[in-house]
């Protein structure tokens, strides 16, 4: 049956999943979720025989029903390719009795390349199936590793433009050098004097904003999303999942139909909501760990049912995950709540900035843990991972990491367990050698990740030595108000 694709706040028209790629955001301010989520048509047998592009394939296309299978294999083919650096592209890590699934092999060494390298090509392929000519351009904010992800994905691909927001001091050193030495012609980016809320609160009121739209459309243009909310970076997501629990079938890990623990370091909530969809759709999920850092904003949501942002917000080591307000929770709401609870809990986040729900709705989601690790913690845990298996990870992993650590000392549980690794420790370079005991101040961040290269036994990945010699393009500071002048001085 073709899925389709509805608001999460009314019962509006659904739309077809290349209309849903190409929107972003419903009319309603809504975002898109599938009218229902399709079964797996092959058995996890039968995955465990196939690579991670024929994995990609046999999921998606349950998702995207309006592609054509060659449509499908060809944003695939270009997606999944050298640009990765092992042909596995999400490997399993075995580290100190927990299984890491590395995400980040990709062009910029984060998890963002998992969904961010497809996702040009599923919008081109989505414009030209529905006859669009206004040129695509891609608006984001970015706490660091979307932007540099999106960057590459979309630079110089034809027929669309990108533009970048990021918070000034709320990125990595390596984070900003990845990003403004980013070359394209079709490429903006951009600081703003603020923080990444701020930063997506301006996009937000410019997808929003009629008269910008129409300013745009006579110019020839028109705005899509490259943000967690779009549906063509969620399904993505579920793939690895799938792969993941497919290999350890394979490798003779867990037995057949063997349920495993997940544990997702979150902020925006597209990562584990994609592993929210993998369950529902019949993977073996057993506990789902969602994992936050010292802005425990969902931590807090999952133990009360009271979701209030407003609240101190902390810079941490993990800025990924530097988050307030989850956008992709508004999914799961709409399941837990429907769209009548999630228009009116919507409503009072963007006025008082908290909602409550009652608590009896998560007796439906038994299986959703939560847990945060503070700064101190999360150091604690690079360093203990290291001491115990010479296995480096970084910050975000690492607050996952010890969450998982802190629930099975908790509850005795010994499921084997997939962590979402989402970023080599190369791209936090610092706060990993700080934890390791191995900071030197005077360093700066390349010298380091050499240092962290011969520690690590790993070999320094290209997206780091790229950029070290290459020049700053980007330079343009504003602040958040200024936003919108920015991009039309971009687009003139
Ligand atoms: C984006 C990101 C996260 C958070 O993922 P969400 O899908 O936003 O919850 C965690 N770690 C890293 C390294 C990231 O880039």
């Amino acid at each position: 049956m073709e899925v389709l694709y509805q608001s999460t706040r009314s019962t509006a028209d659904k739309v077809t999943a290349s209309q849903a790629i190409l929107k972003g955001l419903a009319e309603d301010g809504g975002l898109f979720v599938p009218d229902h989520l399709p079964a797996f048509d092959h058995t996890f047998a039968e995955f465990a025989e196939m690579s991670y592009q024929e994995t990609a394939y046999h999921v998606m296309k349950l998702f995207f029903s309006d592609f054509t299978e060659a449509e499908l294999k060809d944003c695939i083919r270009k997606a999944y390719d050298t640009g990765f650096d092992t042909e596995e592209i999400a490997p399993l890590a075995e580290a100190d009795g927990s299984y890491y699934l590395e995400l980040f092999h990709g062009r910029t060494i984060a998890f963002k390349d998992m969904a961010l390298s497809i996702l040009p090509h599923l919008m081109i392929t989505s414009a030209k199936k529905n006859q669009v000519q206004n040129e695509i351009v891609i608006l984001t904010a970015t706490s660091g590793d979307t932007g540099k992800a999106a960057l590459a994905g979309f630079a110089d691909v034809p027929g669309t433009r990108i533009i970048v927001f990021y918070p000034k001091d709320g990125v990595s050193p390596i984070q900003e050098k990845q990003m403004v030495t980013q070359t394209g012609g079709n490429v903006l980016v951009a600081a703003i004097r603020g923080n990444f809320d701020q930063a997506q609160t301006g996009v937000k009121a410019m997808f929003h904003d009629k008269g910008m739209e129409q300013e745009l459309a006579a110019a020839g243009f028109q705005f899509s999303s490259a943000n967690s909310i779009n549906i063509g970076r969620l399904v993505p997501q579920i793939v690895y999942y799938v792969y993941a629990y497919a290999k350890l079938l394979q490798n003779e890990v867990i037995a057949r139909d063997e349920q495993i623990n997940v544990a997702v370091p979150t902020g925006n909530f597209g990562n584990i909501l994609a592993a929210f969809y993998a369950k529902q759709m019949g993977l073996p999920i057993k506990t789902l760990l969602c994992a936050s850092n010292s802005n425990k904003v969902l931590y807090d949501f999952f133990e009360t049912g009271h979701y209030d942002k407003n609240r101190p917000f902390y810079v941490t080591s993990s800025p990924s995950m530097d988050i307030l307000v989850s956008s992709n929770l508004e999914r799961l709401l709409y399941w837990l709540v429907g769209q009548e609870g999630v228009a009116s809990c919507m409503e009072k986040l963007s006025g008082a900035g908290a909602y409550e729900i009652e608590n009896e709705v998560f007796d439906r989601l038994p299986y959703l843990k939560s847990g945060f690790a503070t700064e101190e913690e999360t150091a604690a845990e690079i360093r203990l991972v290291y001491e115990n298996a010479s296995y480096v990870i970084d910050p975000h992993t690492a607050v996952a990491s010890k969450v998982v650590r802190k629930y099975k000392k908790e509850t005795g549980d010994v499921t084997k367990t997939v962590i979402a690794s989402t970023a080599s420790p190369f791209k936090f370079t610092r706060s990993v050698m700080n934890a390791l005991g191995e900071d030197k101040p005077e360093a700066d961040d390349f010298a380091l990740a050499d240092a962290l290269a011969k520690l690590s036994n790993r070999e320094l990945p290209q997206a780091v030595s790229d950029i070290r010699n290459a020049p700053v393009l980007h330079d343009t500071v504003c602040d958040p108000e200024e936003m919108p002048e920015v991009v039309r001085g971009f687009l003139k």
